[in-house]
């Protein structure tokens, strides 16, 4: 018995340094292709539930490693955000997102760009002024920008993100709550959150089904969202039975696979002008 766990931990040890090498590995290709801009982004529409209009577009980084596999973004956020590359590439995925944005307001002139900004870039100092140097190098206005940040940002409702926020909105830019309901926060900020939008995570989506419809978090986070004036956008709609439930319950816009699976920009640019 004593010889077994000798060898589980010999077998756990080298499964560590395994693990870690293919960290480092990932981590130095990851380097690697910021100075190689060898990211690119794919941009899913976001629908108003009422005019089935498109109303915006959110921005999503896909990155293949040496071996031009996919790496899903799951994985590589998360490394770059451990390694502070996140800062770097975060910038690349604004600077980028504007600019394309251009091309698709040629053809839909009020789409907004909506970009995934995670808790380090936004409690980066310099963030506010990331951002107005990336709205004025693509020369937009700060309307045409939707930042997602999720709870793990701070404390929502204190002093200071919300005055954080603020600073931002005067720049014109729109702020969304993502994975709203996943994280641990209460929801006493509600009331004092200078945000405009909350999202419904798919998790709260893909459960619904016929049978359950109006006893579900996902109903639950849409009155909240009404009561305090804040739009709601459900990610993840797979299902047109999904779309009606969120639809009835009065949630205002919503993405996911039923409209429309992230797309590259050229193929969002046919989408566009065929809808
Ligand atoms: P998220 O912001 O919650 O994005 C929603 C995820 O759901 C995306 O996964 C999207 O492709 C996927 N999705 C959209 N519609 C459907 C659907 O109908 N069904 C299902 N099953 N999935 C759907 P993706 O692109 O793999 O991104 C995963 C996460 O990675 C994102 O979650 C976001 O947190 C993060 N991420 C992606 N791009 C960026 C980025 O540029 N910056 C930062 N900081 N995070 C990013
Ligand atoms: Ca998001
Ligand atoms: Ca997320
Ligand atoms: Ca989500």
């Amino acid at each position: 018995a004593k010889q077994k766990g000798v060898n589980q931990l010999v077998y756990f040890n080298t499964r560590m340094v395994d693990e870690l090498r293919d960290r480092s590995m990932m981590l130095s290709e990851l380097k690697d292709s910021l100075d190689h801009q060898n990211f690119t982004l794919m941009y899913q529409p976001q629908i108003d539930l009422n005019t089935l209009q498109i109303v915006g577009v959110e921005a999503l980084c896909r990155w293949r490693n040496k071996r031009n596999e996919p790496i899903s973004p799951e994985v590589f956020i998360p490394l770059a955000e451990q390694s502070g590359l996140i800062l770097a590439l975060g910038e690349w995925v604004l600077h980028k997102a504007l600019e394309d944005l251009h091309r698709i307001r040629s053809i839909k002139p009020s789409v907004r760009m909506a970009v995934n900004v995670s808790t380090l870039q936004f409690n980066d100092p310099d963030f506010e002024r990331v951002i107005s140097n990336a709205l004025a190098l693509a020369g937009v206005s700060g309307n045409c920008l939707d930042i997602e940040i999720t709870e793990s940002v701070g404390v929502l409702g204190s002093v200071e993100v919300e005055e954080k926020l603020s600073r931002l909105k005067k720049l014109g830019v729109m702020i969304s709550i993502d994975d709203f309901g996943t994280g641990f926060s209460s929801l006493s900020y509600l009331d004092k959150l200078s945000a405009d939008q909350l999202k419904i995570d798919k998790s709260f989506v893909s459960c619904m089904n016929p049978s359950n419809t109006g006893s579900n978090i996902a109903d639950m986070i849409v009155s909240l969202g009404r009561k305090f004036h804040l739009t709601v956008i459900a990610e993840g709609i797979e299902t047109e039975a999904q779309l009606n439930a969120l639809k009835a319950q009065g949630c205002h816009q919503g993405q996911g696979y039923w409209f429309s699976k992230p797309l590259t920009i050229d193929d969002l640019l046919t989408w566009l002008e065929k809808t």
